[in-house]
């Protein structure tokens, strides 16, 4: 039997890392995974190959020995007709590589768990920071009541798959490996249903939607993920899967969030940036005053402690940072004007001006280098 090189089938070079050997095969075992690509030999062939390579090239030792010696080499590694590689499990590879992809599955049954689902929810900004409880409703397999999610007729059971005894797994002999896959005749479930329950034709779950009720912690933000233990698709013969609810909050008018910091703009009036006084500004939960100090410029922040967010790991807030900008008054009367004019005229630049005086000097400077 003709084999592909390794280095080949898992396209990286001779002298690739550790790191890139997981990396490429990783992409290669997503790619051709037998739970994606259901009933396609080619695409099992393909994952195994990938598999087999990784499974080499990853040791150091049979590394080594491939690279001296080609196939040739790693064949008779652990003594003879590759016994090393005989207990070679699949489900190996899926607790290593895929534990965070996958959820890190440890049975060897296919199918066995119920299938995750994921809800996204938009949130205001105000429910994302102090946190709520909603109700939500998802359209979700439920265990089949009629039949207790066995999928067998009412009055039967399930029997044992006679091709695999029950284990669900075969063995097939690769070349020199031997790999474990689930029974086609039982789909790797062990057991086979003879007459089907007539309310979910054996699927053992009927979809159902389902209401309910979350509770958001406060200080959730984009793209956290609430996970509802066991809240997912059911599946016939397994626990059910988790339901993860993916926050969203919407977009807001006035704050801007980084962190747990809330950042917002508020215009305040002529004379009170020259006069002083106060101004409500809005807190998240209701108005706060702000005291505005007389002779207040545009673009002073003012750091008003403990009223911006917290985060889901603590309940510690944040502060609301609040930038003023001083509003220049419009649609005046003539008389309005006129006075303006006459108190415009009393004002000396350098001594009511300082700021824009010492950028004159500046831009004098710049423009005599
Ligand atoms: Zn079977
Ligand atoms: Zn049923």
């Amino acid at each position: 039997m003709s084999q592909r090189d390794y280095y080949e089938v898992l396209g990286v070079s001779q002298t690739a890392s550790g790191p890139e050997l997981k990396k490429a095969f990783k992409k290669l075992a997503m790619k051709y995974h037998p739970d994606r690509n259901p009933d396609d030999p080619q695409a099992d062939k393909k994952f195994k190959e990938a598999a087999e390579a990784y499974e080499v090239l990853s040791d150091a030792d049979k590394k080594s020995s491939y690279d001296q010696f080609g196939h040739a080499g790693v064949q008779g590694m652990g003594g003879g007709s590759g016994a090393g590689f005989q207990d070679f499990n699949v489900g190996d590879i899926f607790g290593d590589i895929f534990g965070d992809v996958f959820g890190g599955r440890g049975s060897s049954r296919r199918s066995a768990r119920g299938q995750d689902l994921q809800y996204n929810l938009d949130l205001s900004l105000k429910e994302a920071i102090l946190g709520i409880k909603k109700t939500i409703k998802i359209p979700v397999n439920k265990s089949c009541d009629d039949c207790s999610g066995s999928g067998a007729k009412p009055g039967s059971s399930p029997i044992p798959c006679g091709q695999c005894n029950g284990v669900g797994q075969v063995r097939m002999q690769q070349g020199f490996f031997s790999v474990q896959q689930p029974c086609n005749a039982c789909r790797g479930e062990g057991q086979i249903i003879k007459d089907h329950c007539g309310t979910c034709r054996g699927a053992g779950v009927n979809e159902e939607t389902k209401s309910l009720s979350v509770s958001i912690p406060a200080g959730v933000d984009n793209g956290d993920k609430v996970r509802l233990s066991g809240e997912g698709s059911a599946a016939r013969g397994g626990p059910a899967g988790d339901l993860y609810v993916a926050i969203q909050v919407i977009a807001n008018d006035i704050f801007e969030r980084d962190g747990r910091d809330l950042y917002f703009e508020a215009p305040i009036p002529f004379d009170i940036a020259i006069l002083g006084g106060s101004i409500n500004i809005p807190g998240l939960e209701s108005k706060i005053s702000l005291k505005i100090p007389a002779y207040t410029q545009t673009g002073k922040i003012f750091r008003i402690k403990g009223k911006g967010a917290s985060s889901v790991r603590d309940s510690r807030r944040g502060d609301l940072m609040c930038r003023v900008v001083v509003e220049t008054p419009v649609n005046l009367s003539n008389a309005q004007l006129k006075t303006f004019k006459e108190f415009a005229e009393s004002i000396e630049s350098e001594k009511h001006h300082p700021i824009k005086e010492s950028f004159n000097q500046s831009a004098d400077k710049f423009h005599k280098e």
